[in-house]
């Protein structure tokens, strides 16, 4: 896939819809993916902490979350199609699940927002099935990981921030064929 580097970090460049489909094949072939969506934070850090910089590399794939990477890559002359948030894509991919009758993971956030969001994914899309959740304040990841194991979800959703979304993901991803990525805020987002 063709990429552009803004402050070394290769970003995919193509359409949301474009990426899209390229996710719900490889979650169809159940190819593992591991996906970062980078907003400007996330860059800055990863600019910082070269750790994490090859940590988010690992990454199968790499979208521009804000404006101002979008903007940073026009003025770099090497542009990026479009910006592609981690919220879109979530919602985008729910709405697929439930269609194609998928099963996703959910890990982060407040225990009383993953109950919310259980709720909200389980009226809003009732063919999803919701393999598992787990709030995102834990000490230690085994649990949850033998659950994802056991569950084997096509998708696992991780928003408890970066860098400690991408870290868990990074570690854990053997744990399922899935597509894995790290969403922020997004639990707190859907659940309002
Ligand atoms: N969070 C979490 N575990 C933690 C710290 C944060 O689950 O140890 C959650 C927090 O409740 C919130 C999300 O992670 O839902 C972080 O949201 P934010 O918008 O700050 O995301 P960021 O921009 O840091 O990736």
């Amino acid at each position: 896939h063709q990429t552009v580097s803004i402050l070394g970090i290769p970003f995919i460049n193509t359409s949301q819809t474009a990426f899209e489909q390229i996710l719900y094949k490889r979650i169809n072939d159940q190819q593992n993916t591991f996906v970062v969506t980078a907003n400007p934070e996330i860059v800055m850090y990863a600019h910082e902490h070269p750790d994490y910089a090859n940590l988010i590399k690992t990454a199968d794939f790499i979208v521009a979350d804000g404006i101002g990477i979008v903007i940073g890559a026009k003025l770099l002359e090497t542009p990026v199609e479009e910006r592609i948030t981690g919220y879109d894509l979530f919602e985008s991919l729910l709405k697929w699940g439930d269609q194609q009758h998928k099963s996703a993971y959910f890990v982060g956030a407040k225990p009383q927002v993953i109950q919310k969001l259980q709720e909200i994914v389980r009226n809003r899309y009732p063919h999803l099935t919701i393999a598992g959740t787990h709030d995102g304040y834990f000490d230690d990841d085994n649990q949850i990981v033998n659950d994802i194991r056991r569950t084997s979800p096509d998708m696992v959703f991780v928003a408890t921030g970066y860098p400690k979304q991408e870290a868990f993901i990074k570690k854990n991803r053997d744990a399922s064929n899935a597509l894995w990525m790290g969403i922020g805020g997004s639990f707190d987002v859907i659940t309002g």
